[in-house]
């Protein structure tokens, strides 16, 4: 469960074309990152497989079911986390499991507790930090039933040293967790450190440019950042992103 499958998804905005027979696949379990520039077609792509819009040309399947155009197929958190500001964070995190009827407080407390959000059950959005909405959202996605999490650039608003606790979280998450991910990032660093495997967007119509499968053993950590293969990684994204 979880496979995702995009074959040549275009789409428009008036005469502008903003992706162009767009091409890629999650399989199951698997951390796929989308990396692109700003204003390449990253959120536009999400819209899309969110079934918030739908695509001029090409389908979207999941586990062998074509979605476009439907929601609540997959698991997506928008650029911006959306809480409620009514709910206080446990009846947050857990609207997805309720809207399906498969709520359970108990999961819902133990993954609050290990986002480090412990005695925030009861506060509401306004009383809690950035990053610590953000984990709330990501608490709500993992415990919605859905197979397949999209994040939107969910830490590009963080500071380094939250950025990085919080990607060290995601992945000790999803390591214990195994549901497919598809994640946006324009930040190259945070795209290998996470991913299996990344998708390259050339802008002005999006199209995909390449495909890089990270090799690094799981689980990584921080040190990983640091080592003289991950910055060979790097080099080799940058080389792709950059225009010769
Ligand atoms: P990214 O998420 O990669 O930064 P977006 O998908 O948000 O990029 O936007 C890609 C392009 O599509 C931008 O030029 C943006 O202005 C345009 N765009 C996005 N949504 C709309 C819309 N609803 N109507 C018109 N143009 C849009
Ligand atoms: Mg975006």
């Amino acid at each position: 469960m979880g496979k995702l499958q995009i074959n040549k998804l275009s789409k428009s905005f008036g005469n502008k074309a903003v992706l162009d027979k767009v091409t890629f696949s999650v399989n199951e379990g698997e951390f796929v990152s989308i990396l692109g520039p700003s204003g390449s077609g990253k959120s536009t792509l999400f819209h899309l497989i969110g079934g918030i819009s739908v695509p001029d040309e090409g389908d979207i399947y999941l586990d062998g079911d074509l979605i476009n155009g439907k929601r609540g197929a997959i698991s997506y958190t928008p650029q911006a986390p959306s809480l409620l500001p009514w709910r206080t964070i446990l009846q947050n995190v857990l609207l997805g499991a309720e809207i399906s009827g498969k709520k359970n407080e108990q999961d819902a407390l133990d993954m609050i507790e290990r986002a480090g959000l412990g005695g925030y059950e009861k506060a509401y959005p306004h009383e809690l930090s950035g990053g610590m909405k953000q984990r709330a959202a990501f608490i709500r996605s993992l415990l919605s039933p859905q197979s397949l999490i999209c994040l939107d650039e969910p830490f590009s608003a963080l500071d380094e040293f939250t950025r990085l606790d919080m990607q060290k979280w995601l992945l000790s998450i999803w390591e214990s967790y195994k549901r497919s991910i598809l994640f946006v990032t324009h930040n190259i660093e945070e795209a290998i450190y996470l991913s299996d495997r990344i998708i390259v967007l050339a802008a002005n119509p999006a199209t995909v440019k390449r495909e890089f499968t990270i090799p690094f053993e799981r689980p990584r950590d921080k040190n990983l950042l640091l080592k003289q293969d991950f910055l060979q990684w790097k080099k080799a994204i940058i080389k792709e992103l950059s225009w010769e």
